[in-house]
C-alpha cells in the first residue's frame, strides 16, 4: 500500500499542475477507486505504464513535449554492423556511386516471446529477395560476353531525325531502343535469369536478440535490401515484435514486468500462505511469494520485487523491477462462512 500511497500523492500533485491526459487516466484507474472490477488487470497495466512515465525522467521529458505518440516506437534503431561494413564505409566503398540510385528498404518483422525477450536468442531467419545473378555476376549474359550495341555503336543513346516539314528536320538524341541505353547487348542470354541479371531466391540472415531487448526495436541491415546492378540496394529492416502468447502471465513496461496474482479470501485475511510462480529466467525460473501468518493482504495491494524485472539491454546485471497486484477473490455470499 505504501507504494500508491507515494504514487497518489505524486499523481495527484501532478494532475493539479498539469492536465495532460495520461495523468488523468492513471488517477482514474487507481485501484482503490474501482474496487470489485473485473478489469482491474487491465487498468493496472495502464497504470504500471503512467506509473513507469513518471518515474523515467527521460520518458517523462518525452511525454510532456509529444504525448502519447513521444513513447511510442522508443527510437531505437540500431545499426547492424557488418565487419567489412567498416572497412568499406573507412575506404569509402559504402558510399553510393554517382549517379546510381538507391534502391528500396524492405520491411519485416520476427516475433518472440517475452521469455525469449528475457533470455535473449541467436537465430537464422531466410527471405525472399532479390540477388544479383551468380551465374552471370549480374551481367545477364550466358558467356560472360557483352557486345557493343550495333545500333548505337556503344554510345546508348541514338540521334533521331524528325521532319518537321517539307525538307525541315529536326534532330534530337534518345536513349538507344536496343539496348535500353546501356550501349552494349548481349547475345547469349542467362538461362538462369533470362538476361535480367538478377533473380529471387532466399537470403539468409543471423538476428540476436540480446536480452532486454525493447519492444519493437527496428534491427537495420545495411544493404541488404533487394540488389540490382542497376541499383545500391536499401536496408533490410527487421521490427523485433512481442509476440501476445508465452508470457507466463506477465506483462512488460519497459525494463518493469507486472502481474495479477489471485488470492482467496482466507489467505488474504489469515496470511500464512507460499506460492511459488514460474519466472521467465531459464535460470531461476520461479518467484516465491508468502505471507507470515497474521499478515494481511488487501485487494489490489501491489508488492515490489526489486531485481526482478526484464534485463536492462546492453548492460551487465542489471534488472528492472517486478511488480505484483493481489486480486482477493470474495467468495458468494452463503460461501464466506464456510471459506473462512
Ligand atoms: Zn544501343
Ligand atoms: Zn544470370
Amino acid at each position: 500500500m505504501r507504494l500508491w500511497g507515494i504514487l497518489s500523492l505524486f499523481l495527484l500533485a501532478i494532475v493539479v499542475m498539469a492536465k495532460r491526459d495520461y495523468y488523468e487516466l492513471s488517477k482514474k484507474y487507481h485501484p482503490d477507486k474501482n474496487p470489485g472490477d473485473d478489469s482491474a488487470q487491465t487498468r493496472f497495466m495502464e497504470i504500471g505504464e503512467a506509473y513507469e512515465v513518471l518515474m523515467d525522467k527521460e520518458k517523462r521529458a518525452a511525454y510532456d513535449n509529444f504525448g502519447h505518440e513521444g513513447l511510442q516506437g522508443g527510437g531505437h534503431q540500431q545499426q547492424h554492423h557488418d565487419p567489412f561494413d567498416m572497412f568499406a564505409n573507412f575506404f569509402g566503398g559504402h558510399q553510393q556511386r554517382r549517379g546510381r540510385p538507391r534502391g528500396a528498404d524492405t520491411s519485416t518483422e520476427l516475433t518472440f516471446t517475452l521469455k525469449e525477450f528475457y533470455n535473449g536468442l541467436d537465430t537464422d531467419f531466410s527471405l525472399q529477395m532479390q540477388n544479383i545473378c551468380d551465374k552471370c555476376s549480374g551481367s545477364g549474359s550466358q558467356d560472360g560476353k557483352t557486345h557493343t550495341c550495333s545500333q548505337c555503336n556503344g554510345r546508348g543513346r541514338v540521334v533521331v531525325k524528325r521532319q518537321l516539314g517539307p525538307g525541315m528536320f529536326q534532330r534530337f538524341e534518345s536513349p538507344c531502343p536496343q539496348c535500353q541505353g546501356s550501349g552494349n547487348q548481349i547475345t547469349h542470354h542467362c538461362k538462369k535469369c533470362h538476361g535480367q541479371g538478377v533473380v529471387r531466391g532466399d537470403r539468409k540472415y543471423n538476428f540476436h536478440l540480446q536480452p532486454g531487448t525493447p519492444r519493437n526495436h527496428v534491427e537495420v541491415y545495411r544493404g541488404e535490401s533487394d540488389k540490382s546492378p542497376e541499383w545500391d540496394a536499401g536496408d533490410l529492416r527487421v521490427k523485433i515484435v512481442e509476440s501476445s502468447a508465452g508470457n507466463l502471465g506477465y506483462r512488460r513496461v519497459g525494463n518493469n514486468l507486472y502481474r495479477t496474482e489471485i488470492l482467496t479470501l482466507k489467505e488474504a485475511l489469515w496470511g500464512g500462505w507460499e506460492r511459488t510462480i514460474p519466472f521467465l529466467d531459464d535460470y531461476d525460473n520461479t518467484v516465491l511469494l508468502k505471507r507470515a501468518p497474521g499478515e494481511m493482504v488487501r485487494s489490489g495491494e501491489v508488492e515490489r520485487i526489486r531485481g526482478r524485472g526484464m534485463p536492462v539491454a546492453n548492460s551487465v546485471d542489471e534488472y528492472g523491477d517486478l511488480f505484483i497486484q493481489y486480486t482477493v477473490l470474495f467468495p458468494a455470499k452463503a460461501g464466506i462462512k464456510d471459506e473462512l
